[in-house]
């Protein structure tokens, strides 16, 4: 079964905290860890959170050939989805969960078909996106401003998902997400 999950979402809207919890539920899901030439956050750490490089090492790799996908998210930064963890999740019989952006998540359903089911993650409204983007404390007031301008181009795509769940109380998301889930695997 080589079969696979994508979260889409603007940032702030909830999406990794919802991923989170939706890895301890099904315990056949395994992260699709992406590569990024952007710096690490926090308490991130290569090979967990993300595998990250420079932008030249980034484009270098896509020249070889090595993404399935891959997006220049904001400017100057690209992300993007190596085969060889696409591989690396299938061959231990896993299936993939994705959290990629918006553009990514309609690629990759694209190129997947019936193996992929794509979610939308919706927040409440634009107000509460940039409260939380601000509450999470993460991001230089430069980063949220990119972030909340794209939001709307990117709640623009929210009908080209196979479903669309709101995260407005965090639980109820989850558990829409699981329902939508456990139907795709059966
Ligand atoms: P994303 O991965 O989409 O960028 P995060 O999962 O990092 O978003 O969530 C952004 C912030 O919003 C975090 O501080 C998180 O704790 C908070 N958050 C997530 N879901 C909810 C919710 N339903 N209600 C209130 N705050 C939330
Ligand atoms: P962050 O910097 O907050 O970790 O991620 C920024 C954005 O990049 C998010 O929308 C996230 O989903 C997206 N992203 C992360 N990995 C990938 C990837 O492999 N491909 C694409 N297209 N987007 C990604």
């Amino acid at each position: 079964m080589r079969k696979l999950v994508i979260f889409s979402a603007p940032s702030g809207s909830g999406k990794t905290t919802i991923v989170r919890e939706l890895l301890k539920r099904f315990p056949q899901f395994e992260f699709s860890i992406s590569a990024t030439s952007r710096q690490p956050r926090g308490a991130e750490q290569n090979g967990v959170d993300y595998h990250f490089m420079t932008n030249e090492e980034f484009k270098e790799r896509v020249e070889r050939g090595e993404f399935v996908e891959w997006e220049e998210v904001y400017a100057g930064t690209c992300y993007g989805t190596l085969k060889s963890e696409m591989e690396r999740i299938w061959a231990k019989g896993n299936v993939i969960i994705f959290d990629v952006d918006v553009m990514g998540g309609i690629n990759l359903k694209k190129l997947f078909g019936d193996d992929a089911c794509s979610m939308f993650i919706m927040p409440p409204s634009v107000e509460e996106l940039e409260r939380r983007l601000r509450g999470r404390g993460t991001d230089s007031e430069e980063v949220i401003q990119k972030r909340i301008a794209k939001a709307e181009f990117e709640l623009s795509k929210a009908p080209e998902f196979d479903y669309v769940v709101v995260n407005d109380i965090l639980e109820d998301a989850v558990n829409e997400a699981e329902t939508i889930i456990s139907q795709f695997l059966k």
